[in-house]
């Protein structure tokens, strides 16, 4: 059976007039999936019963809920979605004082292989649909808690780009759930074909894994450097004229490794002169890792010679450690 869910309002027009339904019938289908949230076919009251039965002999709604969580102590919860191709991926929701975020998956593994991730260390099983990503939010048991979504989970969003554009389109449409922009960032370690395509087909926020300002280094941590070097990545950006939206760098802090003063000036040097934002992120240990966490005073000396020097810099607090959520943890180790 084919998804309904996740759709675009033109592929729903589509997939209705294939059925011999009238055009109109694309919308009212796209507000009872997006606005009214059913998960029957049947339950699309004002198509006519020959209709439902119609779609029904080729379509599902493809809505369905996770089938496990675990719950951190710290609240955040990680919840485990099964694919219809048979594969597995987790989200993570991270309740805040003032907001709740979910950290979604757009692939089941990766294959970009960045050293310090669990989720690249097991390679890539298949890209997810726009409908496989976008049920994670409509599925979420606290969806109506929501106030962000990060594509910060399981897989490269870039590398899987057409269907995260369709799940951004349908995210962010009137005709389809109708969140701002602003509520929603991708993360990305640049690909650049990909990268392109988002930054003219998007205004959601944007945030590039950096990791090291040294090329030689940042190819070690992250191989992807080598296709894709960041002195590209940052020539697109800056030729990013199509919105004003919000540019951040993800900057995981390894002891002894990219934590030193030369690295905290190489930084200024490479990113001063934008409106960019630095997240300085803890790493957290992972099985038969070479890396280690830098220490906390490392961490806030950098975060304060980074402000000094007029880069906003903040550190992300860590969250879900205890239930293997955290950034860079989630694997299915488990299963
Ligand atoms: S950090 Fe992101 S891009 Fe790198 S392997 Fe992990 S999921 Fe893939």
């Amino acid at each position: 059976m084919k998804s309904l869910f996740g759709k675009t309002l033109e592929e729903l027009v589509a997939s209705a007039s294939e059925k011999g339904l009238p055009a109109f019938s694309g919308k009212q289908i796209a507000d009872w999936l997006y606005k009214k949230g059913i998960s029957d076919i049947n339950e699309i009251t004002n198509l006519s019963k020959k209709a439902r039965e119609m779609l029904s002999s080729e379509y599902e709604t493809g809505v369905y809920p996770p089938i496990d969580v675990h719950i951190s102590s710290d609240g955040t919860k990680k919840y485990l979605y099964r694919l219809n191709s048979g594969n597995f991926v987790e989200s993570v929701y991270i309740p805040e004082i003032d907001r709740a975020t979910l950290c979604i998956s757009s692939q089941a593994g990766c294959r970009m292989a960045c050293r310090f991730c669990m989720t690249g260390l097991q390679g890539f099983k298949t890209n997810l649909s726009s409908g496989e990503i976008l049920n994670q939010i409509w599925s979420l048991p606290e969806k109506d808690k929501l106030t962000n979504a990060v594509f910060m989970g399981m897989g490269e969003p870039m590398d899987n780009i057409d269907e995260v554009l369709k799940s951004l389109e349908i995210l962010t449409s009137e005709y389809g759930i109708g969140w701002s922009h602003k509520r929603i960032t991708v993360s990305t370690i640049g690909i650049l074909t990909g990268l392109e395509k988002f930054l003219k087909n998007s205004q959601c926020r944007l945030a590039i894994s950096l990791h090291s300002p040294f090329d030689e280094e940042r190819r070690k941590l992250m191989p992807a450097q080598k296709a894709f070097p960041i002195k590209e990545v940052l020539k697109l950006i800056e030729n990013d004229k199509y919105t004003q939206r919000r540019i951040s760098f993800e900057y995981i802090m390894f002891a002894g490794v990219n934590d030193s003063q030369k690295h905290a000036m190489a930084l200024v040097k490479l990113l001063s002169g934008h409106d960019f934002r630095i997240n300085l992120i803890r790493f957290h240990k992972i099985p038969d890792s070479p890396f280690s966490p830098s220490d906390e005073s490392t961490m806030e000396n950098f975060k304060n010679y980074l402000n000094s020097k007029g880069l906003l810099t903040t550190i992300r607090s860590s969250r879900g450690e205890d239930i293997f959520a955290a950034c860079g943890m989630l694997s299915l180790q488990k299963l």
